[in-house]
């Protein structure tokens, strides 16, 4: 029986594993990490190869490696030059840099040795284990963690669905299978969302050489992060842990969350591509989406945003994740068979070390409640991992 099973091998996942193998001893074979992908971090690396990001969005002390300074160390030792590797503010990390780190993470801490790949399909609590099914078979556990993202839980707006039906080539960026790099430089692309990944990915398409319009409901929001730094330490974690109501905590997720937004950099890049005319920008909700039957094949798509009417080959959906919880059916069957704690929004009510029943922790999104509005982030994770350490 293992001491531990991670379900999930993206950010959080492999933080916590490392950190339970360095600094809490768990000896490799009696901890493993469950994750349908085929190489670490599956998930996360497509999403952002998607966006076609350069940089991180966190500073550098955010990142998988053990004590803060882990990925400046390593830039260091690697000769990743300070310049062209670090965005100012905060040194912001390059995407090229973060990836060599997790390499040599995974290499250092010799994590494949601890990877199933497979997915969970059916948990049983116990008295004395956990039992998880699996589509690599059954595992036993004393403890399960679950690490699980919220990449299944896309969010689409409705009118997408009448024209997936349609048979129309609409994406979400985050999509299992879908790359970016696949959209030729002659299609007309409408790109629908106003943060940080619908810019990216607006700017490379554009740079590609395709026609982009940037459809977003609302103006630049610009915020260097997701929500104020403050929320990473006690400045305001003192008074959200304070305050034991989950409804609250909801509501202070929700106001401290700048959803929708992207760091100055991206939304002057944006201004300097809509005036020189590479990329057109579109403000307002779309009101009509249909395929334009008879004017090729696959037949364009139109799109009628306020006075706009757009005509494209694709329609590709920036537009981030659902609010409910995350963990689809894996998830809400637990909760039913268990009766495990849930606030109104659904999400787990856990223990400050990230427990929801005895043999059962979780992270992530799922953590949102007692980790606040940085849970999702990577600094979450380095979160995750010290709260729920205080358990093993
Ligand atoms: C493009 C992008 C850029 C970002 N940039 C930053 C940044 O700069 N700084 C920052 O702090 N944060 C950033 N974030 C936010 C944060 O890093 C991500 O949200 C992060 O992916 C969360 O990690 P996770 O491990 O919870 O989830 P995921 O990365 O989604 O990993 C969860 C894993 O669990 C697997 N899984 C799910 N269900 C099961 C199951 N039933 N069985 C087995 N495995 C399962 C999934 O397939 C996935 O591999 C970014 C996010 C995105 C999408």
């Amino acid at each position: 029986m293992l001491d531990a099973l991670i379900i999930g091998g993206g950010p959080h996942g492999t933080h916590l594993a490392i950190a339970l193998l360095a600094r809490h001893g768990l000896r490799r074979g009696h901890l493993a990490v469950l994750d349908p992908h085929d190489a670490p971090l599956g998930q996360w690396w497509h999403c952002a190869e998607n966006t076609g990001m350069t940089h991180l969005r966190s500073p550098v002390v955010h990142h998988l490696g053990l004590g803060p300074w882990a990925l400046r160390e390593h830039a260091r030792a690697h000769g990743f030059d300070d310049k062209a590797h670090f965005l100012a503010p905060y040194d912001r990390p390059s995407v090229e840099l973060f990836r060599h780190h997790c390499a040599w993470l995974e290499d250092h801490h010799r994590l494949a040795q601890v990877r199933i790949q497979g997915l969970a399909q059916r948990i049983q609590l116990d008295e004395d284990c956990v039992r998880v099914e699996t589509t690599s078979g059954q595992l036993c556990a004393r403890e399960v963690v679950l690490a699980l993202g919220a990449s299944a839980s896309l969010y689409r707006p409705p009118w997408a669905g009448e024209l997936l039906r349609g048979g129309a080539t609409i994406h979400h960026l985050f999509e299992p299978g879908f790359q970016a790099s696949q959209v030729s430089a002659t299609e007309r692309v409408a790109v629908v969302g106003g943060g940080i990944s619908a810019a990216q990915v607006a700017l490379k398409l554009a740079v590609r050489g395709c026609v982009v319009h940037l459809v977003r409901r609302h103006g630049p929001r610009v915020h260097t992060f997701d929500s104020d730094p403050g929320w990473v330490g006690p400045k305001h974690m003192r008074g959200f842990l304070a305050d034991p109501d989950p409804d609250l905590r909801r509501r202070k997720i929700t106001a401290a969350r700048h959803r929708g937004s992207m760091p100055e950099e991206l939304a002057e890049a944006l201004d300097h591509a809509a005036r020189a005319g590479a990329i057109h920008l579109v403000e307002g909700e779309v009101t009509r989406a249909h395929l334009l039957n008879g004017l090729g094949s696959p037949p364009p798509i139109g799109l009628q945003v306020g006075q706009d009417f757009l005509a494209v080959d694709r329609v590709l959906l920036a537009t981030g994740f659902l609010r409910d919880r995350p963990g689809g059916a894996l998830v809400d069957r637990l909760v039913e068979e268990y009766e495990l704690p849930c606030a109104t929004c659904g999400y787990p009510i856990l223990s400050p070390n990230l427990r929801w029943h005895a043999r059962l922790l979780a992270t992530g999104a799922l953590a949102e409640l007692q980790l606040g509005p940085v849970a999702r982030n990577l600094v979450g994770a380095r979160r995750a991992a010290e709260r729920s350490a205080t358990g093993w």
